[in-house]
């Protein structure tokens, strides 16, 4: 064993960082472990904003907060969690505030506001936008400030049990070569989302849900996995994220007709309705011919120059930039696009999973506060208080117990495993598998799913899976070996896949994300208000579970905006 922790936090993103600042400071010897630099994980292309019910634009409070979320859930949220976040969420971000994060300002000085779609208040702070940008360096500085080690560069591959807790991470060292093994009395998942799994996405290269699929492999549940949110404002060719704030600061989406076409579906709220229900009128114009070349329209002319330059400046850039499209003069071509996993690690409040010693949090994991669709802002707030929650709990369970043992099987197998997929000499090359599962993830698993599509994905996946067995990484080296890592992401991303599609054609309703208008039209609240949860079985195939959704106060009503 290369060393042991009380607690090591898988991910440096914001849920990692926040966890690990909460364990150190509950006086636990924690270290940070990432397969790339904190600054550059993925929290850090986060752009609108972070939703806490601070009140500064308008009469606001956790409860209208909470309501909302539940609301925009389609109720498939757990009312528990999501009090708690709405209930934590203003401390946290004044916390945030002490450590350094520079905020938009209101004229009198306070934390600026700004609406955001489907939230009854201005409540989601921001800096710009480039508010993750904002939070992933201040939370890196308390992390250098506190000298919270971190294995940097480290690939996590496998997880080690023992004794019938979760007591180590097996990793590919990428700057040293070589397997290391970490122990540590408890360990936090807090590895991102899994937007890779598709091939028109605004998740970085990283997001391949690697601590998902790790938690799986242990035995653990995932919950609500067919749960994949499509933005609505992606950038057309790349997939880019306009952010929401465009919309919350006025933009207007057109048809090919020049229309706001959101008249016909959202009367009252239009730009501002939740992602889903967007995102489903745009692809609905652009499937009925009403898109411009497979797009629709995000108009921002008529906000001026002066309010994008101050308060749009990145999105000025990204358009320009990766579509040749100035937002004063022109408007931006968009269109859906996998953004956000809602789905994940079954967890408690505190991050805990089923299997002692093991937790998780943010976007890997699911608590549930978002349900079936999330509110945009409401998922950098989970990272920072729900990561908070879960670096409190792994560090007071660890410093009230002492062993940390990683047998020497765990070790020898990995290695066995390892080289027998090194020295394989022929076969097939990993990215044509990836690049197959994105697409066709996208075709047959996207804003609209119909059961004949779904049942083909999931026998795409199984001939993916098949033919993964005999791929062939083509770099033998030690040193920075991408070609490696890409191939075990690759792993992962195919059971993610699989675990996706049993769920989804369990789930025989439309509920936020999940929307099978040509099937199973309607939420069906008396046979699926309940929550997906798969396993495997010991022959690695997905098993599928259910499990109650909390409600504490608010009974289900219909949605309308
Ligand atoms: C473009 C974009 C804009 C967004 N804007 C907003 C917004 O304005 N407001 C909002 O609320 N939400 C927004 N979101 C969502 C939000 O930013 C993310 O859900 C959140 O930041 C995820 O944070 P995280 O800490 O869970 O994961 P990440 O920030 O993705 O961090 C994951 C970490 O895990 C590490 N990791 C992964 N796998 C491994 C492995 N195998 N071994 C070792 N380390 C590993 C990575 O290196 C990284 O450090 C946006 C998302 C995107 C994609």
């Amino acid at each position: 064993m290369e060393a042991k922790h009380d607690v090591l936090v898988v991910g440096a993103g914001c849920a990692g960082m926040r966890a690990a600042i909460e364990a150190f400071d509950a006086g636990a010897d924690v270290a940070l472990l990432s397969k790339i630099h904190p600054t550059r994980s993925h929290s850090g292309a986060a752009e609108g904003g972070i939703n806490a019910a601070l009140g500064n634009a308008s009469e606001d409070d956790p409860e209208t907060h909470a309501f909302d979320t539940v609301k925009g859930s389609d109720y498939l949220g757990d009312q528990d969690a999501i009090q708690i976040l709405c209930d934590e969420a203003p401390d946290d971000v004044y916390q945030l505030e002490h450590w350094g994060a520079v905020f938009s300002r209101t004229e009198d000085g306070r934390i600026a506001q700004r609406p955001f779609g489907a939230a009854g208040a201005p409540r989601t702070a921001y800096a710009a936008d480039i508010t993750g940008h904002v939070l992933v360096h201040v939370l890196y500085e308390q992390v250098m400030k506190r000298n919270i080690p971190t294995y940097e560069e480290f690939f996590a591959w496998r997880l080690v049990e023992n004794d019938g807790r979760c007591q180590g991470v097996i990793c590919w060292d990428l700057l040293g070569g070589g397997l290391k093994t970490i122990g540590a009395k408890t360990i936090i998942l807090a590895t991102g989302g899994a937007g890779r799994l598709y091939v028109g996405t605004t998740n970085a290269y990283s997001c391949t849900g690697d601590g998902m699929a790790l938690a799986l492999r242990m035995g653990v549940a995932l919950k609500d996995m067919e749960m994949m949110q499509f933005h609505p404002t992606t950038l057309s060719p790349t997939g880019v994220l306009i952010t929401e704030g465009c919309r919350g600061e006025g933009a207007y989406l057109l048809n090919s007709d020049g229309e706001r076409f959101l008249k016909s579906y959202a009367p009252n709220a239009m730009e501002l309705a939740s992602r889903d229900v967007i995102s489903r009128a745009e692809q609905t114009e652009i499937d009925e011919g009403r898109g411009v070349d497979g797009n629709v329209l995000l108009d921002l002319r008529h906000l001026g120059a002066e309010k994008i330059l101050e308060r749009l400046h990145g999105t000025r850039e990204l358009s320009m930039v990766f579509a040749g499209v100035d937002p004063i003069y022109e408007p931006i071509p968009v269109r859906p696009g996998a953004h956000y996993h809602m789905g994940g690690v079954d967890t408690d409040v505190w991050g805990r999973t089923s299997m002692e010693g093991l937790y998780a949090a943010g976007e890997c994991a699911c608590v549930s506060v978002h349900g079936a669709n999330r509110l945009g802002g409401n998922a950098l707030m989970e990272t920072i208080t729900y990561g908070k929650r879960a670096g409190r709990h792994a560090a007071d369970w660890a410093l009230a117990n002492t062993v940390v043992e990683v047998p020497q099987s765990a070790e020898t197998d990995a290695q066995r495993d390892l080289h027998e997929l090194l020295d394989r000499a022929d076969g097939e090359r990993p990215w044509r598998i990836r690049d197959e599962l994105a697409q066709t993830m996208h075709e047959n698993f996207g804003v609209f799913r119909r059961e004949d599509q779904m049942l083909r994905q999931g026998e795409i996946v199984a001939g993916l899976q098949e033919r993964y067995q005999r791929v062939v990484v083509d770099d033998k080296g030690e040193i920075f070996n991408n070609d490696l890592t890409q191939a075990l992401e690759l792993g992962f991303l195919l059971e993610l896949a699989d675990s996706m599609v049993v769920a989804g054609l369990a789930r025989k309703e439309s509920r936020g994300a999940h929307a099978r208008p040509h099937d199973y039209p309607e939420r069906d609240d008396r046979n699926f208000l309940k929550h997906t949860l798969v396993t495997l079985d010991d022959a690695g195939r997905v098993q599928l579970g259910w499990k109650p959704v909390t409600m504490t106060k608010w009974q289900p009503q219909e949605r309308t905006y």
